[in-house]
């Protein structure tokens, strides 16, 4: 409210000009670009949580539809179970198909 009324009142430094022709259109830019800055800010950030959401909801897709068994893994890529050995690695549980 005071930011308004003083705009057009007689500049601080004494110019003559009003407030709002004189220093304060720097005030006035900079309020400007902080906000547009503030906006392209959040609009960034919500992009990247659309994405989160977007990538989590994928993974939870790929989990859920992943069949489960017991000490093997599903391969999405071979559409089929692998087997985890001593190692923790996936490999072909072949005897099984
Ligand atoms: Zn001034
Ligand atoms: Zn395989």
């Amino acid at each position: 409210m005071a930011d308004t009324t003083s705009l057009s009142d007689p500049c601080t430094c004494g110019s003559g000009e009003k407030y709002k022709n004189c220093c304060g259109q720097e005030f006035l830019r900079d309020k400007r670009q902080k906000r547009n800055r503030m906006v392209l800010i959040l609009s960034g950030v919500a992009v990247a949580i659309g994405l989160l959401v977007y990538m989590q909801k994928d993974i939870d897709r790929a989990q859920n539809a992943a069949p489960s068994k017991v000490g093997h893994v599903w391969s999405f890529e071979h559409n089929h179970f692998h087997k985890i050995n001593e190692h923790g690695e996936e490999v072909e549980a072949d005897p099984e198909h």
